[in-house]
């Protein structure tokens, strides 16, 4: 999507390439230096890459493995609403965080990081759900290292359980499932195991290669055990970082504190974050002034897997965000500068009202959901017959409105009313007025022509399946 929206091509000419290069790619994927590269020849465009590029694999960057060492799980926990997801968060959190720290008052940063009775550390994403994992993975972001699917044992493997699931699997982290409210006398925690056998999900205690535990959010039970699971894979997952050179991590959450000013959290995955060091997290850098940890007290220094709360950014930057530290202000600011300067030009290309090229993009943005259409014909049964079809394609994700619909002329009127409500129109055997044409231009409103029905439904269904978050 970005891509395209650099080239201003659709975004669905970029896929076709991709496919036709035998790349099987999403809207939102992210690509390797490489593939953009061939993909802007085929476009006959040339790349340039800028440090802006450079530094989001720096993460990842193969080091020297005498530099690296053992550094804590990052977890986040998903799963079904009201299946305990923020009680276990809540849990974990009141018994094991406030570890020699009385009268220290936990606060809500986004993130926290406990210690276990042996001595362990594991580091937890404190906003439960997959919106916020997907949200930041589609910003490119790899910031979890384990994922707990909590699934109620008085319930079942819901939508959003299953939806979670995916989620983890596609993003190819390993999930550990706690089947939660076992204190409940309707707990029925062998259920839920059938259940995910019945997806090929075999827990270790039926013979499978997933762990589970049986807890209670309320009483506490188990949970110990579930963390010494979180453990058990992270030492499979051998995670380790350097935590001698410049830090670089992912922003969690980002806000303006008014006495404080911009506020941000972020989660060190590499290297060691120091008060007074420069860093530059989406188009924001600055000093760093000060560093907190989750219970509000002052640190100096934060190393790999260690959320904190940071005061000096110039603008609060999105989550999922990579933050990356620069030896020079001057450095930060030029990056800063021609991030911004490439989203005014996205920007400035992003069209005005909706067109079906447009939907992918918008999509991709987060904000689509509702598609509006208005349709006029040159008869009654046509127009009530595209209407029918296209209502039916709503979908979960995307609803699809007939704002409009009659018989006649396409009129100044409805490209007025197309421009209030951001909508299509689709004109099925009518042409607009020259009024009506002159305005839609000026409006750049979308006036589609159809003579066949079928058309008009296959477009519109492309369309919406273009822009329809990938299933799984
Ligand atoms: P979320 O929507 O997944 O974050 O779920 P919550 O943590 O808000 O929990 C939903 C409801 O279930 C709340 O009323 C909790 O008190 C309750 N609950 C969560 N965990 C347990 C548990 O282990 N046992 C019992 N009995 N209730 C629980």
């Amino acid at each position: 999507n970005d891509l395209a929206s650099l080239m201003d091509v659709s975004v669905n000419e970029v896929i076709s390439v991709c496919m036709g290069l035998g790349m099987f790619v999403s809207i939102n994927q992210r690509l390797d230096a490489e593939a953009i590269t061939i993909i802007a020849d085929e476009f006959n465009y040339e790349v340039e890459f800028t440090k802006t590029d450079e530094e989001e694999s720096e993460i990842k960057e193969e080091e020297n493995p005498e530099v690296l060492e053992d550094r804590a799980p990052i977890v986040t926990i998903m799963g079904h609403v009201d299946h305990g997801k923020t009680s276990l968060l809540d849990y974990i959190r009141r018994s094991k965080v406030t570890h020699g720290e009385a009268g220290g008052i936990t606060q809500h940063i986004g993130a926290y990081d406990v210690e276990t009775s042996d001595g362990h550390k594991i580091a937890f994403l404190d906003t439960p759900g997959h919106e916020a994992f997907t949200a930041m993975r589609a910003r490119g972001a790899k910031i979890t290292d384990v994922a707990i699917i909590v699934i109620a044992a008085d319930d079942n493997v819901m939508p959003q359980t299953k939806e979670a699931i995916n989620h983890a699997q596609v993003a190819g982290v390993p999930m550990i499932f706690a089947i939660n409210k076992i204190d409940k006398p309707n707990a029925n925690p062998d259920k839920i195991k059938e259940e995910l056998a019945n997806m090929n999900l075999l827990v270790e205690d039926w013979g499978g290669k997933y762990q589970s535990q049986e807890i209670s959010a309320k009483t506490g039970v188990g949970v110990d055990e579930l963390l010494e699971k979180v453990l058990l894979e992270a030492e499979i997952l051998e995670l380790k970082a350097n935590p001698n050179k410049n830090a670089v991590g992912t922003v969690v959450e980002a806000s303006l504190d008014r006495g404080r000013g911009y506020v941000s959290t972020i989660m060190v995955q590499a290297g060691t974050l120091r008060v007074g060091d420069v860093i530059l997290a989406g188009q924001h850098y600055g000093r760093v002034k000060a560093m907190f940890d989750h219970i509000g007290k002052k640190v100096e220094v934060a190393g790999p897997s260690t959320p904190v709360q940071v005061l000096g950014l110039g603008g609060a930057p999105q989550a999922g965000d990579v933050f990356k530290v620069y030896d020079t202000e001057r450095e930060a600011r030029e990056i800063a500068n021609s991030r911004e300067q490439i989203q005014r030009e996205q920007s400035l290309r992003t069209k005005k009202h909706i067109t079906l090229d447009e939907i992918g993009r918008r999509l991709a943005i987060g904000s689509f959901k509702e598609l509006n259409i208005i349709i006029k014909g040159d008869v009654d049964g046509s127009v009530e017959a595209l209407s029918d079809s296209l209502l039916k394609l709503s979908k979960d994700e995307v609803k699809v409105n007939i704002i409009h619909q009659g018989v006649g002329q396409i009129s100044e009127s409805d490209v007025l009313l197309a421009s209030a409500s951001d909508a299509i129109i689709l004109g099925f055997q009518v042409r607009p007025s020259a009024n009506a044409k002159r305005l839609a231009e000026q409006e750049e409103i979308e006036i589609r022509h159809y003579s066949i029905i079928y058309d008009a439904i296959n477009q519109i269904k492309d369309a919406i399946e273009g822009m329809l978050e990938p299933e799984f």
